[in-house]
């Protein structure tokens, strides 16, 4: 459950926006607050406008905020943030949750747009002793490749339900979850993503083993 202080909104000024792939974009603002690399900020168009949460996709010690975010074609927010332009204004919540990455050793699961916190977390210098599982429908939809893939090698692990390619595992995250022979109930396991996804998700790791303590779960909704 995130907690945010709804009376601190403050407007900030969109340093650049740009589509990464089909309906996914990325924004970013100057930095004007500290947070902790997981954590989520709310959204609004106007000072007391509908809010949503997303989470912070930048390094603790970045000067720019980014958020990645998908556009909901029948949502409230998403559409009007996609119609935004540089130089725009945005209103935005202080940051909270507690989702929250540290340096034990962990495995870190997502689909989607739930890459973000642990993209704030691997650009906060916590990718050490932790494995990254993403789960998309395109390869074109793994954002931030590069980087992960030259950094954490084959603890990054892709899975890609309609297309393919050379090291990417054919099918849904719980799909190569539920092939492991063993998982190490000794590391913490984050998952990010649709309610269907974390619940999925965590049904397997408790299967295999998983103490209910040792999964922490941020669910957008
Ligand atoms: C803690 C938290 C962190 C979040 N972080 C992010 C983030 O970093 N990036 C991000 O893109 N979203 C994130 N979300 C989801 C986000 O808050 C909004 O729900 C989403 O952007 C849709 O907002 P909207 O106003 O466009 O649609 P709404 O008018 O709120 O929703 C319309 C309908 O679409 C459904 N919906 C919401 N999200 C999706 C989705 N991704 N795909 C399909 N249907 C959806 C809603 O349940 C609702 O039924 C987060 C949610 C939570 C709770």
């Amino acid at each position: 459950m995130v907690t945010i202080d709804t009376h601190q909104v403050s407007q900030v000024t969109l340093s650049f926006t740009e589509e990464l792939s089909d309906g996914i974009f990325l924004i970013g603002f100057k930095r004007t607050f500290l947070f902790k690399a997981g954590q989520v900020i709310g959204i609004a168009m106007e000072q007391n406008g509908p809010r949503r949460l997303y989470s912070i996709c930048s390094g603790e010690q970045e000067e720019e905020i980014r958020i990645l975010y998908k556009v909901v074609d029948e949502g409230f927010l998403t559409p009007q943030l996609s119609d935004l332009e540089t130089g725009d204004i945005i209103w935005i919540t202080e940051p909270g949750g507690e989702f929250t990455g540290d340096r034990d050793p962990a495995v870190w699961i997502a689909t989607g747009t739930g890459v973000a916190p642990f993209y704030s977390m691997f650009r906060s210098g916590l990718a050490e002793q932790k494995k990254l599982i993403l789960g998309n429908r395109y390869l074109e939809q793994f954002h931030f490749f590069d980087e992960f893939a030259t950094l954490m090698g084959e603890n990054y692990i892709r899975c890609c339900t309609a297309e393919s390619d050379e090291g990417v595992y054919p099918g849904r995250v719980t799909q190569f979850l539920e092939e492991q022979a063993e998982l190490d109930p000794k590391l913490k396991y984050y998952l990010c993503g649709s309610a269907e996804m974390v619940v999925e998700t965590r049904d397997i790791l408790i299967s295999k083993g998983i103490p209910f303590d040792r999964i922490i779960s941020e669910i957008y909704f």
